[in-house]
């Protein structure tokens, strides 16, 4: 390691890659700071995953009041849990409060990072063929952005109206119409709430049953949003509350301790809720799931189960043999003739900021660095990749809580690497190989003992069937993101 004390400060000109929730939390930071930095981002309008889900019932299933940056509460939220659309005025507002607009360039998608050895500097080359220099890459590209296709024989031939959830079309042709939906995570449940009421019939293909988490769900009225304007007090005791910060803590500690207390609570509550809420006793068979609750991404919903009743909608468990141009075709023969087919079949998760090449220290790529899984050191730095930090990066918290809070803790981790090279004569910050490996070892070790790893399929199991996740406390990771161990670093001149 090398001594940086006694040399000047520097700014660092910055690229932030996306300019969704964690991109413009790091420009917010960066601005005030007075740092020199641009947010790069492929689309014309900011918002993440927050502008291009659009889904009928989006919604965020964090508090709303949770679900905002700490240093920006928000009064305004018109129910207890925020519609897709309300989050992206949220970020809206807050681009344009910060000033940060005029620092994103829009249209503007990353394809190449490479790390020049000689200047100590990423080359960012965007698709129009201009390349920028960054002493460092912040990447905010998002996690679920990447829709999957499920692979269904016959599916390009279908020849009514197909979309994807995340791509979804506001004149997709729903109300009066026969609609399969294939997926019953959580963007299907939600889906199924929203359009069971508008369509001749819903047919909802379900591969695998889902547990569902009964939550509240209440309006804010007028006078209530006055109160949280008159005084922040008021959301303040909502978002840093025992009762949310409470279930934060007790869901990873459900998590990590498959035989606890937590989990068990947890277990009873879905299974009371399901038992009481499913009155045909076929439909109950067909959504009683197999495995634990939570193994799965937990559905947190407080109208499914009624919703999932009404009379339009069937819910086929079959396996589907393939799709034809009029609907989809059964293994059993049967024929379900669809107008509109919606696929709410998730995301390649394991892409982070690809399909853009990385290339670092020694002519390593990203892809190489990632052969069999996506993997960061405390997920925000690679070894071989100096001066590349990750937000939402790969074995990061994932649960049902906020993504932002956890953005804004990895935030101030990677501030204190970037202050390593601010000082003056630190030229470039890696993590050694060494401490990445120890690091991944104990945590694949943990991981695999989770709930994600008590036997079900999901996205957040990795190619090899390993949660890619955080897998210890959710205080354990407050802990970890307050000093990064700079004896784990390389620090070069
Ligand atoms: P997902 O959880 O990955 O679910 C995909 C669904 O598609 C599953 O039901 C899966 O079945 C099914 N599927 C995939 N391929 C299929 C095939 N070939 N045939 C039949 N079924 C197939 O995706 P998602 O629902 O879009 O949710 C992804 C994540 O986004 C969530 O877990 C959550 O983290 C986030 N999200 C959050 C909210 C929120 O309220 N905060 C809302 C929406 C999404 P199997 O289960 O059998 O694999």
């Amino acid at each position: 390691m090398t001594e940086t004390n006694g040399a000047a400060a520097r700014k660092l000109k910055t690229v932030i890659v996306g300019a969704g929730m964690a991109g413009i939390l790091a420009a917010i930071k960066l601005k005030q700071r007075g740092e020199d930095f641009v947010v790069l981002e492929k689309a014309a309008k900011i918002g993440g995953t927050w502008r291009e889900n659009r889904y009928p019932g989006l919604t965020c299933d964090v508090p709303a009041h949770a679900y905002t940056y700490t240093f920006e509460p928000y009064a305004e939220w018109l129910a207890y849990y925020a519609t897709g659309a309300e989050i992206q005025a949220y970020f809206e507002m807050v681009t344009d409060k910060y000033g940060i607009r005029p620092h994103i360039r829009f249209n503007t998608e990353v394809t190449a990072l490479t790390w020049d050895e000689a200047a100590h500097q990423w080359t960012v080359s965007v698709a129009n063929g201009e390349t920028l220099v960054a002493d460092a890459v912040v990447a905010a590209s998002g996690v679920l952005h990447h829709p999957k296709m499920p692979d269904i024989p016959g599916l390009d031939s279908f020849a009514g109206t197909k979309v994807h959830s995340a791509q979804w079309n506001e004149n997709t042709p729903i109300d009066g119409k026969r609609v399969g939906l294939i997926g019953n995570g959580s963007t299907g449940i939600q889906i199924v709430t929203a359009i069971n009421k508008r369509v001749e019939k819903l047919v909802h293909f379900q591969r695998s049953p889902q547990w569902v988490m009964p939550v509240p769900y209440f309006a804010y009225s007028d006078e209530d949003r006055a109160a949280f304007r008159a005084d922040p007090k008021l959301i303040d005791a909502i978002r840093f509350s025992d009762e949310y910060l409470g279930n934060v803590r007790r869901f990873t500690d459900a998590i990590t301790d498959i035989d606890g207390p937590e989990i068990k609570m947890i277990e009873d509550l879905c299974r009371d809720y399901f038992e009481a809420s499913i009155r045909d006793p076929e439909l109950k068979e067909k959504l009683r799931p197999n495995y634990r609750a939570a193994c799965k991404r937990l559905i947190y919903s407080w109208c499914y189960y009624e919703e999932v009743q009404h009379p339009a909608v069937y819910v086929e468990t079959g396996k589907i043999e393939r799709i034809e141009p009029n609907g989809v075709r059964m293994a059993d023969g049967t024929f379900h003739e669809l107008d509109t087919l919606i696929l709410a079949t998730g995301f390649h998760a394991d892409r982070f900021i690809r399909p853009a090449s990385v290339t670092g220290e020694g002519g390593q790529t990203l892809d190489a660095a990632w052969a069999t899984r996506p993997t960061a050191y405390y997920a925000v730095a690679v070894p071989g990749f100096p001066n590349f930090f990750m937000l939402n990066g790969p074995t990061g918290p994932v649960g049902n809580f906020s993504l932002i809070d956890i953005a804004e803790h990895q935030w101030g981790y990677i501030e204190q690497l970037m202050d390593v090279l601010r000082r003056g004569n630190a030229a470039a910050v890696r993590p050694t190989a060494e401490a990445h490996a120890g690091y991944e070892e104990r945590r694949i070790a943990a991981a695999k003992k989770t709930i994600f790893g008590s036997g079900c399929q999901s996205w957040y199991l990795d190619a090899t069937g390993v949660p890619a996740s955080w897998p210890w406390s959710y205080d354990a990771f407050v802990e970890a993101m307050k000093t990064p161990k700079l004896e784990d670093y390389r620090i070069t001149a």
